[in-house]
């Protein structure tokens, strides 16, 4: 079914409940519906963004074009032997829901995913993580759309070039497709990632082979509601900033200026840091200009506190990047897409 609307609000389609409208709104439950639309209106004439649950995007201005909407549903098993499943799921599903279904059948792989907001479509393009695990982990294949042809074409792992919050979607194809469908692999006895310190410390008494699925699951859903504001709550984006990765010669001096600056150790000579230290070290934490504001318990997060507008919120972003800049010498860059 196609649902066809003209100048609507997106308030109630981006979790920083913030006000912007659009020329076109399209919603689609079946891949035919979308091709029919696509081949109906002239590509040049036509600017798109496919959007799933609003999760990891700032509107700062109206929208003069087409919103896609994925509401492609459906997960289907294709294949199962004594250890895997692969598992073919719509892009308009609801991630937190799928990663639900899954741990609910003690399928192991995406327990670490568990609550975070947004469709499984979105999932590969922006290579969703947490607490150690990346869905590209358990990634196979993906079919999208071309938004100029109308034609389908499958995607394999390592033509998505996955990377940090990162994927072919966001790069060279950035605006080309819509995903449809995502096929993953999970495995019906395998491993459990816990070495991220929240989840060990929150199984710090319980022996590793008596963690199950389910368990995992859980914890990872009371860390994350214990730290990360609730979108229906209080508007926001989830980390705004994606953390900065620099090289281990530019971390020293940082190092030796500041001994407990955390970092994660990368290959290439490279290292990660936590932007949310940054944005704390500096003095940000529950600040705010006037609607937007600073998480007080997640710095990382930036939140509506109720009227605000997106441009509020991208100045407060560009005055946090600005401050840790002269700082640290490092410019933050957006996770969020930022239109
Ligand atoms: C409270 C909170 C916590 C969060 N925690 C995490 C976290 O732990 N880890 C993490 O990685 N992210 C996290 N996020 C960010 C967000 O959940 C993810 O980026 C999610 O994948 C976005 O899904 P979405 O459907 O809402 O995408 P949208 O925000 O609608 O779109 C995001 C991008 O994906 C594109 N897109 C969406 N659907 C499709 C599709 N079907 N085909 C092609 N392109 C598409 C859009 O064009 C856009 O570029 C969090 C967000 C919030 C609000």
């Amino acid at each position: 079914m196609i649902n066809l609307l003209e100048n609507i609000s997106l308030k109630k389609f981006n979790t920083f409940g913030v006000e912007a409208r659009t020329r076109y709104f399209a919603s689609f439950t079946t891949y035919d519906d979308l091709k029919n639309l696509i081949l109906s209106s002239h590509p040049a004439e036509r600017q798109h963004l496919v959007i799933g649950g609003g999760s990891n995007l700032l509107f700062t201005k109206d929208f003069d074009g087409w919103i896609l909407h994925n509401e492609i549903k459906g997960m289907k098993v294709t294949k199962e032997t004594a250890n895997e499943v692969f598992i073919k799921v719509g892009g308009g599903e609801n991630w937190s829901d799928f990663v639900d279904f899954t741990v609910e059948k003690d399928w192991y792989g995406l327990e670490n995913l568990s609550l975070i907001p947004g469709t499984v479509g979105a999932a590969p393009v922006q290579n969703i993580g947490a607490y150690g695990v990346e869905q590209k982990d358990a990634f196979v294949s993906l079919e999208a759309c071309n938004l100029i042809t109308g034609k389908i074409c499958q995607f394999n792992k390592l033509e998505c070039d996955f990377g940090y919050r990162h994927s072919i979607f966001k790069g060279d194809e950035k605006g080309k497709w819509m995903v449809l469908n995502v096929t993953y692999r999970l495995q019906k006895n395998g491993e459990l990632h816990i070495d991220y310190t929240p989840l060990k410390k929150f199984f710090q008494e319980k022996p590793f082979n008596q963690i199950s699925v389910k368990a995992l699951s859980e914890a990872v859903k009371n860390i994350r509601r214990s730290k990360l504001p609730d979108p229906e709550v209080m508007g926001n984006g989830g980390s705004f900033f994606k953390n900065p990765i620099i090289t281990k010669k530019a971390f020293q001096p940082l190092q030796e200026k500041y001994p407990d600056i955390p970092f994660y150790e990368l290959k290439d000579n490279k290292v990660k840091l936590a932007a949310g230290w940054l944005i704390d070290q500096s003095g940000w934490k529950g600040k705010s200009m006037g609607q937007a504001a600073v998480h007080d318990k997640q710095a990382l997060v930036l939140v509506n506190l109720g009227n605000a507008s997106g441009l509020e919120i991208l100045e407060l972003s560009n005055a946090i990047a600005e401050d840790i800049y002269n700082k640290f010498g490092i410019q933050l860059e957006p996770e969020v897409l930022i239109l």
